[in-house]
């Protein structure tokens, strides 16, 4: 295949952007020029996800007050396929189906050089630090670029991104044979609880609050379903795993409270895996919960690149996953503010959005 289709100078797409320092995204359309830099890629976007991330952009909270400059395309999370390639890429061509590890890393600092990019000191994101791929078409560096099987739905592997952050959170303790808990059944949590099947854990108990994701849960294959709403956790958990608690809790809440009975029903010499964010400190009894009980923690930055996206390759393939019932909505991309609602009142696992051609 050459290495560029005949694409004029400049394209006329829509996109979502965030233009206004209030609740929302506009729609607006919006060219783009087709010049690229030595090892960058345009992409023709086929398909993208809705992100918790692009939910705090949206609506416009601390987070996203102090991070963005604005205006900004949202949207990261896609697959897409590469229509030209920049003079010097090597890696993929035109005509590649890829996905986008969301993390732009620098590939020149300590961390970058031993292996551990996912924690890069530079780090960029997507759709937050520079356009992202709520959009006809999104520009990418080349090595963020993951080819994909193109026999699979887009729709999978669109969400590829946010499963990674699923792997990497579960699969950093061993949990074949174990007793798990997913913490937090938002769709990072609820993939978590597939992931956790798939990968063979013995007991898999997600604790969530959220009538709707603690069924999905269920339907997803959990052992158990606590609502610590109205149960209690730490019992329940102990009478689940033989009176001494879990091996591996994947924590995806961010949820201080929560996080504080975490350590209280996790198995000594256990493994906690972290990835929510909690919006405040947290006072923790680190004698007799961490240094005594003899456990781990593993803070979860993204996906290891590319370690983690094999890992999600290989789960896809294996069919053990169930994506269809992970995504639970699927929008055309204009009808954004609708998906953003949605995922405002947690009645969604992942939902899917196609961008229209113009
Ligand atoms: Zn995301
Ligand atoms: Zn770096």
């Amino acid at each position: 295949m050459k290495d560029t289709l005949d694409l004029p100078e400049t394209i006329t797409m829509k996109a979502v952007v965030k233009d206004a320092p209030a609740r929302g995204f506009s729609i607006v359309t919006k060219t783009i020029d087709t010049n690229l830099h030595d090892h960058e890629v345009l992409v023709k976007v086929l398909s993208a996800s809705f992100c918790g991330t692009d939910y705090h952009i949206y609506a416009y909270d601390d987070w996203a007050r102090n991070r963005l400059k604005l205006p900004l395309t949202v949207g990261h999370e896609l697959a897409g396929k590469i229509v030209k390639v920049g003079k010097r890429v090597t890696q993929v061509k035109v005509g590649d189906v890829i996905s986008a590890e969301t993390h732009i890393i620098c590939g020149t600092c300590e961390f970058c050089l031993r292996g551990e990019g996912h924690i890069c000191e530079n780090t960029k994101i997507i759709g937050v630090d520079t356009d992202g791929c709520f959009a006809s078409y999104v520009k990418l560096p080349e090595a963020n670029c993951f080819v994909n099987n193109p026999d699979v739905d887009p729709k999978f592997l669109s969400v590829q991104e946010p499963l990674g952050n699923a792997v990497h959170t579960m699969a950093h303790f061993p949990i074949e044979g174990k007793d798990v808990v997913v913490l937090g059944c938002g769709p990072i949590g609820l993939m978590a609880v597939d992931v956790a099947r798939a990968m063979g854990a013995k007991k898999v108990i997600a604790v969530e609050v959220n009538e709707y994701r603690g069924q999905m849960a269920l339907s997803l294959g959990a052992d158990a379903w606590i609502n610590p709403a109205v149960e209690n956790t730490t019992e329940r958990v102990k009478a689940l795993t033989g009176g001494r608690g879990a091996d591996v809790i994947g924590e995806f809440s961010g949820n201080k409270r929560a996080i504080q009975e975490a350590f209280k029903y996790l198995k000594a010499g256990g493994g906690l895996s972290m990835l929510g964010i909690p919006s405040e400190p947290i006072t923790i009894d680190v004698a007799n919960d961490i240094v005594f009980k003899g456990i781990r923690i593993y803070g979860v930055v993204g996906r290891r690149i590319f370690e983690t996206w094999h890992q999600v390759r290989a789960l896809i393939d294996s069919g053990k996953l169930h994506l269809n019932q992970l995504i639970t909505h699927q929008f055309p991309l204009s009808r954004i503010n609708e998906a953003a609602e949605i995922m405002g009142r947690k009645e969604c696992g992942k939902i899917v959005l196609i961008p229209e051609d113009l």
